[in-house]
């Protein structure tokens, strides 16, 4: 089911090439004197264009290989060969639940016949995930059809009608340093490249022009789904600077693969965007994306246990509950769990789930006083025999009125893959989409978002946002401000107020 919109107002034009939108930003000024705050309305004027023309998207995988890898790719596989397949529970059809843009809605207002809400996908024209052509890197050859029989996460059944398909795409080779991922990873590492750093950046910067060549694919989004890399630390002269990261490759210095396929993808004017925890984005990086106007956008998939969190905490807190402990205990067995059981890749993990309750927490100084937070402790272990089906266990402790305490215990099984997979293409989808929107503030010179895409906040545990600017973890915030984007600034429509005036008045 796609509906096309057609929005009727004088702020919208729709040309050939371009839906333009003539939006009013509003915002308040605020002035805080003793126990006064002065708020004053602010407006600007603006001009959103969108360009219509959706480009046939290429999308590199580093990691590819992989659980996610390839349950992502075999899901788009089946959905656009439209399988279906039995398991004891019944016949399955492919969808793409768990997508926020292919499988929610956005409430456009009333009809007649009551409210009339749209797919998330229809509000803008967009990338369609059966049409992404996918390739990628691992440092295991496995091709995808054994990888994804190793991954163990979609039912034999429907393996068995993807295998020829799957079997014919291998990875390419990829940058491997043996000391960033857990040494329990040394036995599947049998497809890397040799030579210097440079030429292993320039190989793969030949990988990505062969790729776009070689598909017919328009452009090229890289997504960094491999392993969870140890934090790098972050060194002056070596990766403080883009020219000083430029030059650490020449020299051959230390640069984790996940900085290096960064590099390459921004010299190519790819946008990167990084699913793991590590700090890929040094400071080089991130001036390097900046110089070149080419988006990145991370960090760590947000996948489960921390989506709960950026809910739950949200609701706590603003229901005026004060949130006193979170303990969250998690056992999986794939091989990222493998990977997460050594102790500096575990501890990327701990700190990107560390800080998404802050602010959430800062928002409320009622319950808080300065500097004050939640206890929050996260807690890793790997169990083989539970596969890619992670569980993952909470306990919310909170105090209200009058000492009381509230235990909220919370248990979820999911397969892991299942929950990553849709963000996946969910951030690619709206990381093109953003490419083809610029933004004029009135009397002013033409501009497009931030190289730093903070607007992909929503999909990511840590979220990466440009230097200096707020972080939002609380998710339905997050939700708004890209529903918002769309529908306020891309189609001039006003914002959800909730309020249904219409049926309150008498
Ligand atoms: P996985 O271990 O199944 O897949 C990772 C793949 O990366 C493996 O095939 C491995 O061989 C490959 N690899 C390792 N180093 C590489 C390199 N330098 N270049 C190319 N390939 C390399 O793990 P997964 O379950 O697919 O998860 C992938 C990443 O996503 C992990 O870092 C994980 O922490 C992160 N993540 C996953 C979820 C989720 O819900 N699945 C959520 C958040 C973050």
């Amino acid at each position: 089911m796609s509906v096309n919109i057609y929005v009727n107002s004088p702020n919208v034009r729709y040309t050939d090439t371009h839906i333009e939108s003539k939006y009013t930003y509003q915002t308040t000024s605020v002035k805080k004197e003793g126990n006064t705050v002065t708020v004053t309305p602010c407006t600007t004027e603006m001009t959103f264009r969108t360009e219509k023309h959706v480009p046939r998207l290429g999308v590199m995988l580093v990691g590819w290989g992989g659980n996610n890898g390839s349950t992502v790719t075999a899901a788009v596989l089946a959905n656009k060969m439209g399988l279906t397949w039995k398991t004891k529970t019944g016949e399955k059809k492919p969808n793409y639940y768990g997508s926020f843009l292919q499988a929610s809605t956005v409430c456009l207002g009333s009809s007649f016949e009551g409210e009339v809400n749209v797919p998330f996908r229809d509000l803008l024209p967009m990338v369609h995930p059966d049409d992404i052509v996918f390739d990628g890197w691992d440092i295991s050859a496995m091709d995808l059809g054994k990888a994804m029989e190793r991954a163990q996460v979609l039912d034999w059944a429907l393996q068995e009608q993807l295998r020829p398909q799957m079997s014919r795409m291998k990875p390419r080779p990829s940058i491997h340093i043996p000391e960033f991922i857990a040494a329990n990873q040394e036995s599947r590492a049998d497809n890397f490249l040799t030579g210097t750093l440079a030429e292993q950046v320039e190989h793969i910067r030949d990988d990505i022009r062969d790729f776009r060549q070689s598909s017919g694919v328009e452009k090229v989004i890289v997504l960094w789904t491999a392993n969870t890399e140890r934090f790098c630390d972050v060194i002056p002269g070596i990766n403080d600077s883009a020219k000083n990261l430029l030059a650490a490759i020449q020299a051959g210095a230390e640069v984790s693969p996940s900085t290096l396929f960064a590099v390459a993808s921004i010299l190519e004017g790819c946008a990167y965007i990084n699913g793991s925890p590590q700090n890929t984005f040094v400071p080089g990086a991130i001036e390097l994306a900046e110089q070149r106007g080419v988006f990145i956008g991370g960090d760590d998939f947000k996948s489960g246990q921390t989506k709960i969190k950026s809910v739950l905490v949200d609701f706590l807190v603003s229901a005026g509950i004060k949130p006193t402990s979170i303990v969250s205990y998690n056992h999986l067995g794939n091989n990222d769990g493998k990977n997460l059981s050594a102790p500096q890749q575990f501890r990327s993990k701990e700190i990107s789930k560390s800080n998404v309750v802050d602010d959430m927490v800062q928002s409320n100084p009622i319950l808080y006083k300065p500097g004050e937070k939640p206890d929050h402790c996260v807690v890793i272990k790997y169990v083989p025999y539970v596969g890619d089906s992670k569980r993952a266990m909470d306990e919310y402790t909170s105090e209200i009125m009058m000492g009381g305490i509230n235990t909220i215990s919370l248990h979820n099984t999911c397969e892991d893959s299942l929950l990553a997979s849709p963000i996946i293409l969910d951030l690619v989808i709206l990381t093109e989409l953003c490419q083809r929107v610029t933004v004029q503030p009135q009397g002013e010179d033409c501009l497009s978002f931030h190289s730093v895409l903070a607007l992909l906040s929503f999909l990511c545990k840590a979220p990466l946002v440009p230097s200096g600017t707020p972080v939002v973890n609380a998710f339905y915030r997050q939700r708004a401000c890209i529903e918002n984007f769309m529908r306020c600034a891309c189609l001039g429509l006003p914002p959800q107020n909730h309020m249904l005036l219409e049926h309150k008045l008498q």
